[in-house]
């Protein structure tokens, strides 16, 4: 059967390029949330030909919905000829800004040298393309198979999912009753299973002072000044204690194996004046200054744990410094999840790389995160991986691409995974 796929997957090579072309052509930049109808249209008109049950939800409310930039996702379904379990292709449709230093046009979707280029074409519109062919290739050999197909197209991954995934999940698209086995095509190469993702605490970190004339700073109290100390701090005890921890999760890259903390932003004092306004600023001591760190834990810490150690730099720099005042606010929390080695998806999806690709898999964790927070803690459904074609460093970066022939692979990989979940062997 595998061979027979192998000839339909071929068949199909023009038609994944020409598909994956037309999803690089729509522009769903995020932010604002652009064209997400338009692409879900298009979608929906493909899956339905093929024959899938299709809906179309607006995830009214969510970050960033509104009438000019509605989050619309597309879920479309199909049965088979006989009861059986549900495999759900989920890939995200928007795609981040497009930044400088390209020499492609960003949404042409250019085929040179059997690579596809554009905005989007390994985060992962040429993944969606992969598990709309896997399918249908599969369709074409197996049309009555056990159990249901699913294939979503969902809004906002890259700002979190609120209007895709995670309502999707809240609305019960994920509830393990309707969907047993999820992949989620991100670019994490052909041969690589990811298994799951680090946890994410982001936090402000608020200093007070006294306002002031900036002549006579003794007379107030700067704010900058202690979140130097803070900053401080964390140098001499927090990033040293943060590189010992080490975490048995396989983690690519190596550096992301360790605890790590990024300061993602520091505001103190004035405003910055507007461009091209050619005043002075006004000699004024700062009274507030405000921080944000986005700190990323192991599966091994306990976001407790992760939260104390902050305030336990906070604590430290007090007991030094007279008139030290602070606040310390929660902006986000994730946390961090791993589907076991031994879930049925990854058994499966483990098989069909070993017989396409004649290796191994190898299994990785994501150092950031991805929607699969929302199906595993919403939907709570832990048989969920990513895998799919392209390559990660490639991700929002110019000139990103993906290549031909690791999208054929990966839909053999795919389709194979779908004849040994949703076929039964001949008895
Ligand atoms: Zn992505």
């Amino acid at each position: 059967m595998a061979q027979t796929l192998a000839v339909e997957v071929e068949a199909r090579r023009d038609d994944l390029i020409d598909l994956t072309r037309d999803l690089i052509q729509i522009p769903t930049l995020n932010p604002p949330g652009d064209c997400y109808r338009d692409i879900c249209d298009y979608l929906a008109k493909r899956l339905r030909n093929s024959g899938f049950t299709v809906e179309l939800i607006r995830a009214h409310g969510t970050p960033g919905d509104c009438e000019q930039y509605p989050r619309w996702n597309v879920v479309a379904r199909r049965e088979g000829g006989a009861a059986g379990e549900c495999v759900h292709f989920n890939s995200h449709i928007d795609v981040v800004d497009v930044g400088r230093g390209w020499t492609m046009d960003p949404f042409g979707g250019e085929l040179k040298d059997g690579k596809i280029y554009g905005r989007g074409a390994c985060d992962m519109k040429g993944g969606l393309a992969a598990s709309i062919v896997a399918a249908e290739a599969f369709l074409a050999i197996c049309p009555e198979f056990n159990g249901a197909i699913e294939i979503s197209g969902t809004a906002d991954e890259e700002s979190g999912g609120f209007g895709g995934v995670a309502y999707l999940a809240q609305q019960g698209y994920f509830a393990p009753a309707r969907v047993q086995h999820v992949i989620i095509p991100e670019p994490l190469n052909k041969d690589r299973i990811c298994l799951g993702h680090r946890g994410v605490w982001w936090a402000e970190i608020e200093t007070f002072g006294e306002i002031a004339h900036g002549s006579m700073p003794f007379l107030g109290d700067c704010a900058v000044r202690h979140m130097g100390a803070v900053v401080q701090e964390m140098e001499d005890s927090l990033f040293p204690a943060l590189a010992q921890k080490r975490t048995d999760m396989p983690v690519v890259p190596e550096g992301a194996k360790q605890s790590t903390l990024n300061i993602n932003s520091m505001h103190g004092g004035q405003a910055e004046l507007p461009e091209g306004f050619t005043g002075l600023p006004s000699p004024v001591v700062p009274d507030s200054c405000r921080m944000v760190i986005d700190r990323r834990f192991l599966i091994e810490e306990d976001i407790d744990a992760v939260q104390e150690e902050v305030m336990q730099v906070l604590r430290s720099v007090e007991a030094k410094r007279d008139s030290f005042r602070y606040e310390l606010t929660e902006l986000h929390r994730v946390l961090p999840t791993m589907t076991q080695k031994t879930a049925p998806v990854v058994e499966t999806v483990a098989k069909a790389i070993a017989q396409t690709l004649g290796k191994d898999a190898e299994y990785v964790v994501s150092p950031g995160t991805y929607d699969q927070k929302h199906i595993d803690r919403i939907g709570k459904l832990h048989n969920c991986i990513a895998y799919g074609p392209g390559i990660l460093d490639l991700a929002h970066k110019p000139d990103e691409y993906v290549g031909v022939e690791d999208m054929i692979d990966s839909v053999n990989v795919m389709g194979r995974s779908l004849i040994d979940l949703l076929v039964q062997p001949e008895a």
